[in-house]
This record gives structure tokens, C-alpha cells and sequence, in this order.
């Protein structure tokens, strides 16, 4: 039998990669992990943890407003780029040593640099040789951006947390999560911000009432919606700003031009097409239910395997290929019913089926709703609104969908999503005693069906 310096070699330390070498390694198993940018991956340094944190700076400007209806006096708080770019660089370096040492401290061997795979068994990272008797592809994925002039001029998210200078126009091109979490960003920080989109509703896939309602707190918020909408090329004028023309003959003068227009499996240059691993059509790797790609000793998880795109997926994914290595099981991963939330202002929370989901596969439904001004509204005068939704089917009275969008809904939707998990029916909801005064109790209060 051949010797392998490795049980496991995980190529990509982000969201899966760590985990899967981290508890690989618990198991006794003698793991590597090679990574050639930064510790933590697309979440910890260029995703989920520093948009957060630019949400939560870009939340105060409305609060300061608020806050004069309570009694406080401000006068005129200005905001200061470097400082939040660089407080936030700060913690997230201070996050990567806090990956390195996991990793350490767990026995795994970290290796600084780009891999790729040489043969089935074999990893090459600067010109070294690494044997392996499994190989795990964690790399996850690039930002996407179309094949237009002056594509050159724009910006990622990989390049927007660390902009030089804070922009006073932007355009943000793509109606997913990236864009409409980043329109919010900008215009909460001082912007004036257009969004581009390219069909007539933003955030596809999502509940169309929920859909609706972000699209009108949206341009409460001063942001500029272009649906229907198409940029054709992108030229930069001698003072630096950049001239957007559209597909329809118009044109907008704008500091910066954001692309959020989907993300691509980070495989070049990974030597998987020499090793004969199936990718499918979009780039992604293919893999069965254990992980495992048409190579046996190669595997992948994450991003790079497609959607869902989330974190959460990844680290469960990890998890969930280390058990069945170590008991022979076929590994579990559930994904239906996997809440996600919009980071943007206010927040989407969401677990389950749409209405258009539900009916679409010919379950009949029965909808609850239930839209107001939060309590804390009421005396700021700032005009946000909450929308609260069930979907409940009707012949089984489960309740298969809840969408908020509303002050904390990620937080509030955690909950309702271990709801759906356990099989919770509306009569469940009904019969569950509210928190009073929130907004979440309205979740056990709606009686009224608005449709069925
Ligand atoms: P990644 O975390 O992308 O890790 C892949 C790693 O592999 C990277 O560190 C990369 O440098 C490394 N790598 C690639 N190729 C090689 C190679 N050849 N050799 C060595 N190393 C290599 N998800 C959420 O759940 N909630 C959020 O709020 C959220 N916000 C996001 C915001 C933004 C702006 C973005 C871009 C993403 C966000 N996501 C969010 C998605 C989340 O970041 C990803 O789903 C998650 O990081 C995927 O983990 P992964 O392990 O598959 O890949
Ligand atoms: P998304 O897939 O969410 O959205 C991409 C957007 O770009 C869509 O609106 C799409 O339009 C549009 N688009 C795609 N191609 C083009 C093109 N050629 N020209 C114009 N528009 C185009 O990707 P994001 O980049 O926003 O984010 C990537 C992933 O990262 C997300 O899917 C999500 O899984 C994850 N993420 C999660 C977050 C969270 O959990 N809060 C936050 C940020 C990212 P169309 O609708 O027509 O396809």
C-alpha cells in the first residue's frame, strides 16, 4: 500500500476548508491545508464578516437622525472613511491569526501558497511536492464580472472594503445579495447611489412581496433604482470619475462603479481539467453525495461546488464529509429549509418556500401577513416599514415559508428556521405566546389569512 505524508490535503483555509482540516484532524487524521491569500477565506476577510461590519457603519447615520425624536441633540456627525478601513483591516487581521492558530493548535500543517494538484495523490505548492491520500478542494469563488469596455475601471468586493478614498457617487451594478447589501452600504455612508439591474425586479429566487417591499424601503433610503437596465461600456474621463453608458443611449457620471454580478468557482490553474475531474457547465466542480468527484481520492466542498453560496452550507458540508469518513455513512446534509439573510437596510430574513415556490409546485397555500411601523418609528418619524409573511400549507397547516424584512430579521428568522426544521404548523405558531413588545411576536399573532 502506498505511504502518503498526508491523510488529507485540503486546498483553500476559507469557511469549509478550515473546518473540514480542523475536524479531520480531530479524528487523528494527519492533515495539510494550503491557502494563497488569506486565512479564513471569502467570509473572514472580503465577505460576510466585513460587510457586517460596514452595514453596522453605514446604520448610524439614520440613527443619529432618529435620535432627535428621543430627546438627543447632534450636531452634524461626519463620517470618516480611513478610519472605518482601517479599524476594520485591524479586525480582520487580528480574525486571520485567529484561523492560523485553530489550525495549529489542531495539528494541521499550514502551507502559505498556491496548490494545485499533480496527480491524484499529489499536491505541488511553490515547486513542493506533497503526497496525499485524499485530496479536498475547498477553494470557493471569484467575482464575475461581464465582458464589457472598461471593465478594467470597476470594482469587486474583493478590492471595495479597502478603497483608497470613500466615493461621493457610485454606481452598483447586479441585483443579488452583494448589490443590494452594498447599495445600502454606500448610501448609509454618505453616497449618492445608483443601482443597476438588468430584469424589472431585483432579488430573483426571493418571495415577490418581499421582493416588492425591499424595492420601496429602498428608495426611501435615497437609492436610486435602475431596473431594466443595462450597462454597454464604461469610460474613464480625465478626472478620474468614470462615464457609465447604458444600453438604452444614456449615460451617468459616477466616482466608482461596483460589479456584483455573481461569483465563479475559483479552480484555475488547479490542474482538476488534467486530472480528468468533472466540472459542470458554469465552472463548478461536480461532486456526489459524499463529496467526492469522478476521481476517487478527490473531493470538494463550498463555493466551488455551486449553491448555495453560504457559509453556513459550507461549514456543514465539512462536517458532514468528516463524519462519513470516519463512519462510512452516506454524509447528511439537508438543504431544504436553509435560512438565509440580506444584509441590507432593512434586513431580509427568510427560511423556506416563497408563495410563488409553494404554488408553483402545486402545494396549496395559505398566506399570512402582516406590515407596520416598528415601535421605535412611531416617535423617530423615520418612515421604514416591517413586513412579516407565512406560507402555510393548506392541506397539512405546516407552515413552509417565513420572510421578514424588518429590523433584525437574520436574528429573528434563526429562530423561525428551527421552526420549520422540526415541522412546527401554523396551529404551533398560534398556539406559541408572543415576546411583547417586539416586532418577532407578530410571527404568533397573525389569525387573519391575507390569500389563499
Ligand atoms: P472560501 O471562503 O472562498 O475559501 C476559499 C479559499 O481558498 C480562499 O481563502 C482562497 O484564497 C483559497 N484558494 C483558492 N484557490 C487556491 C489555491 N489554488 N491554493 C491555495 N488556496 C486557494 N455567506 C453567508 O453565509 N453570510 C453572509 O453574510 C455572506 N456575505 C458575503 C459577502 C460577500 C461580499 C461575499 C463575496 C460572500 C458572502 N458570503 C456570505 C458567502 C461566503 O463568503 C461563502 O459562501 C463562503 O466563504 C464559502 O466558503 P468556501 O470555503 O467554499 O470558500
Ligand atoms: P448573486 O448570484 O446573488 O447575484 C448576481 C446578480 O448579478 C443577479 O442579480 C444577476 O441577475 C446579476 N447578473 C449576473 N450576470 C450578469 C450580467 N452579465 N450582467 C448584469 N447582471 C448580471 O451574486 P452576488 O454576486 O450578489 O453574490 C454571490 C453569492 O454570495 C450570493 O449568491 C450568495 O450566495 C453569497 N452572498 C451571501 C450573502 C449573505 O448571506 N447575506 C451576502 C453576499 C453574498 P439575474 O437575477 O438576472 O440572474
Amino acid at each position: 500500500m502506498a505511504e502518503y505524508e498526508f491523510d488529507l490535503f485540503v486546498i483553500g483555509a476559507g469557511s469549509g476548508g478550515v473546518r473540514a482540516a480542523r475536524m479531520a484532524a480531530s479524528q487523528g487524521m494527519r492533515v495539510a491545508v494550503a491557502e494563497d491569500r488569506y486565512m479564513g477565506g471569502t467570509c473572514v476577510n472580503v465577505g460576510c464578516v466585513p460587510k457586517k461590519l460596514f452595514v453596522y457603519a453605514s446604520g448610524y447615520s439614520e440613527n443619529f437622525d432618529d435620535a432627535r425624536a428621543y430627546g438627543w441633540k447632534n450636531s452634524g456627525a461626519n463620517f470618516d472613511w480611513p478610519t472605518l478601513r482601517d479599524n476594520n483591516a485591524k479586525e480582520i487581521s487580528r480574525l486571520n491569526g485567529i484561523y492560523r492558530n485553530l489550525l495549529n493548535n489542531s495539528g494541521v500543517t499550514v502551507i502559505d501558497g498556491r496548490a494545485s494538484i499533480a496527480d491524484p495523490h499529489r499536491v505541488v505548492v511553490d515547486g513542493r511536492d506533497y503526497t496525499a491520500e485524499r485530496i479536498l478542494v475547498a477553494t470557493g469563488g471569484w467575482p464575475f464580472i461581464p465582458e464589457i469596455p472598461g471593465r478594467e475601471f470597476v470594482l469587486t468586493s474583493n478590492e471595495v472594503f479597502s478603497m483608497e478614498a470613500f466615493p461621493k457617487r457610485v454606481l452598483v451594478v447586479g441585483g443579488g445579495y452583494i448589490a443590494v447589501e452594498f447599495a445600502g452600504i454606500f448610501a448609509g455612508l454618505g453616497a449618492d447611489t445608483h443601482l443597476s439591474y438588468r430584469r424589472d425586479l431585483f432579488l430573483r429566487g426571493f418571495d415577490r412581496d418581499i421582493r416588492n417591499f425591499v424595492r420601496d424601503e429602498v428608495v426611501k433610503k435615497g437609492i436610486d433604482l435602475k431596473f431594466n437596465h443595462q450597462v454597454k461600456a464604461i469610460e474613464k474621463l480625465q478626472d478620474g470619475s468614470l462615464l457609465v453608458h447604458d444600453e438604452d443611449g444614456s449615460s451617468l457620471n459616477v466616482d466608482t462603479v461596483l460589479y456584483a454580478t455573481g461569483r465563479k468557482a475559483n479552480t484555475v490553474g488547479l490542474g482538476l481539467e488534467q486530472q480528468g475531474v468533472v466540472l459542470h457547465k458554469d465552472g463548478t466542480i461536480s461532486v456526489d453525495d459524499n463529496f467526492r468527484t469522478n476521481v476517487h481520492s478527490i473531493y470538494a466542498l463550498g463555493d466551488v461546488t455551486g449553491e448555495p453560496q453560504l457559509t453556513p452550507v459550507a461549514l456543514a458540508e465539512a462536517m458532514a464529509l468528516v463524519k462519513h469518513w470516519r463512519t462510512g455513512n452516506t454524509a447528511e446534509i439537508d438543504y431544504n429549509n436553509i435560512p438565509t439573510a440580506v444584509f441590507c437596510q432593512p434586513n431580509i430574513g427568510t427560511v423556506g418556500l416563497s408563495e410563488e415556490e409553494a404554488r408553483d409546485s402545486g402545494i396549496s397555500v395559505t398566506v399570512f401577513k402582516s406590515e407596520f411601523r416598528p415601535m421605535r418609528h412611531t416617535v423617530s418619524g423615520n418612515t421604514e416599514r416591517t413586513l412579516m409573511k407565512l406560507v402555510v400549507d393548506s392541506s397539512t397547516d405546516k407552515v413552509i415559508g417565513v420572510h421578514m424584512v424588518g429590523d433584525d430579521a437574520g436574528e429573528i428568522i434563526q429562530g423561525m428556521a428551527i421552526a420549520l426544521k422540526a415541522g412546527a404548523t401554523k396551529k404551533t405558531f398560534d398556539e406559541t405566546i408572543g415576546i411583547h413588545p417586539t416586532a418577532a411576536e407578530e410571527f404568533v399573532t397573525m389569525r387573519a389569512p391575507v390569500g389563499s
